[in-house]
């Protein structure tokens, strides 16, 4: 049975009040361990921590010692990449092969990537004519934002995580992290990785618990956090905001997508099909940045939905460790019925079940895990809530249209705009249509390729701001102008 405690000024420590809760592993619903809830003691202890790191040795590290340091964390999480990748694959219950070939290796490249990208960008510089003749100089200088509050969500934990702390550490500020209840091992081993590489304690800091009333609420309404970066529900982000005005505290969010795919006649079939089959379905369809909406221009839907039914019915469910299987479960029960509820009422508002739409059979040994079917549906009104709500499964809705106009307004009628995937082999359609679409993250001919370097983030309710790249430094840096009188 494991513990996982918080990690706060560089040690493990537990709840004073002694409240925990379990860590169940959703493959078969089995208790991994437990986990401590931090409570305002544990909060005010992290944030306390720090803020003192930040004017103590971590403060006065230059750039080029922290950008060493911070290589060496990614360097250590390489090295412990077993550790990592069997403590992700417990809480998530994801396929082996994906979480070592997505989330750790780019949960240790977000330790690299930005503090190369920050250390290379320059700051503003402006000559001034003066009335005396003599001028001034104006130099942008940047400061660390100070103390920020990382709240992350379940779906890639390392991934989105590092993804906060890589660019925050960077820039030279200190974070307090209050991970997902649903997946608390690899932000707490990272505590490890920390510590052996001689990251000053209070750097980095871990408070457990949930949401409302507990952890995360305490760290997002604490005073003494400067700026606050958060991942997961658009209605979770209102929240946060909320609590982000009192004292009028900065935010970037990354909230949630409700993704189209548009398809067009004169795209490569197959190259669309291994594209949408992974959106729509990796992670069992829990990727902010997947398709639950599918636009087929009609000479094609007949033979595209053909051949998506053909590969959803060769996915394999199975355990992470089980080399043939490219298919997990849910995160929770609890996920389960709310996607579930999505199923019912699919059918409820209409439509054709495709393929999928229920529980397999897992056999004995994993009916007690959060197994889903992989789901396609065809015939939903647009108006429908499944075709309008975020669900977060292993689903999407396929529809043909007839016209470039009429689809980039089908994509759009959204109230998010976190991504989109346009598949076409013809390049001035795809540009032309990538312009329109409301979106922060345009996909042609592919999805979920992603250069660190460029901005990440989502329009309308997805999320504001931008991460990634030096786009980062806007939000984890306060920039200063400084006037020099010549
Ligand atoms: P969630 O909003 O339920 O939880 C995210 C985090 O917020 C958790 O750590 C949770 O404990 C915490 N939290 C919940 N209520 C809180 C409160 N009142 N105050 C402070 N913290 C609180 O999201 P989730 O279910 O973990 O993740 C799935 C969602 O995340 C989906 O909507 C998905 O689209 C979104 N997501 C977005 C991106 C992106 O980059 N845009 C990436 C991944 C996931």
């Amino acid at each position: 049975m494991k513990e996982f405690k918080h990690f706060i000024n560089g040690k493990y420590v537990g709840s004073a009040g002694g409240k925990t809760f379990e860590n169940r592993n959703p493959v078969d619903n089995s208790v991994i361990g437990i986990v401590h809830e931090g409570g305002r003691e544990e909060v005010d202890a992290a944030v306390a921590a720090a803020r003192a790191a930040l004017k103590g040795p971590w403060g006065k590290l230059t750039q080029a010692e922290r950008i060493e340091l911070l290589n060496k964390v990614a360097d250590r999480i390489n090295e412990r990449f077993d550790e990592f990748l069997e403590a992700e694959c417990l809480d998530t219950g994801k396929p082996r092969k994906m979480a070592a070939h997505i989330d750790i290796p780019r949960g240790a490249a977000n330790f690299k990537a930005f503090s190369e990208t920050l250390a290379n960008h320059p700051t503003e510089g402006f000559r001034l004519d003066t009335p005396d003749g003599k001028g001034a100089l104006n130099v942008g200088h940047r400061t660390p934002k100070g103390v920020v509050a990382v709240v992350a969500p379940w779906n890639l934990p390392l991934l989105l995580m590092t993804w906060k702390v890589g660019p925050a550490l960077a820039c030279g500020n200190t974070v307090v992290v209050k991970p997902s209840e649903e997946t608390p091992a690899t932000t707490t081993l990272l505590g490890e990785v920390m510590n052996e590489c001689g990251v000053p304690p209070g750097v980095f800091n871990v408070v457990h618990g949930f949401g409302p009333n507990s952890a995360g609420a305490f760290l997002t309404e604490h005073k003494d956090i400067d700026a606050i970066t958060f991942t997961g529900e658009t209605r979770t982000g209102e929240i946060i905001m909320k609590a982000a005005a009192v004292g009028l505290r900065n935010i970037s969010m990354e909230c949630g997508g409700k993704n189209p795919a548009i398809v067009f006649a004169d795209c490569d079939l197959e190259k669309a099909v291994e594209g949408t089959m992974r959106s729509a379905f990796v992670n069992c369809g829990q990727v902010c940045l997947g398709t639950e909406r599918v636009y087929v221009e009609r000479p094609l839907f007949d033979a595209f939905l053909k051949r998506m039914k053909e590969e959803v019915a060769k996915l394999k469910p199975g355990r992470p460790e089980d080399p043939e299987a490219n298919f997990g479960p849910l995160i929770s029960l609890e996920h389960r019925d709310k996607v579930l509820s999505y199923y019912k009422l699919a059918e409820e508002e209409g439509a054709t079940v495709e393929i999928g739409g229920g529980i397999p059979d897992m056999g004995e040994a994993l009916q007690d895990g959060a197994w889903i079917e992989p789901t396609i549906w065809t015939g939903l009104p647009d108006e429908a809530r499944v075709i309008r709500e975020e669900i977060f499964g292993p689903c999407c809705h396929i529809r043909p249209f007839d016209s470039e106009e009429e689809v980039i307004a089908l994509a759009n009628d959204t109230r998010y705009g976190l991504a989109a995937a346009i598949w076409t082999e013809n390049s001035s359609r795809a540009v032309r249509v990538a312009e329109q679409m409301e979106a922060g993250l345009v996909w042609v001919n592919s999805w979920f390729l992603r250069d660190l370097r460029t901005a990440f983030g989502g329009a309308k309710q997805s999320g504001i701001g931008r991460e990634g790249g030096v786009h980062g430094l806007e939000f984890y840096t306060e920039l200063k102008n400084i006037c020099i009188k010549l």
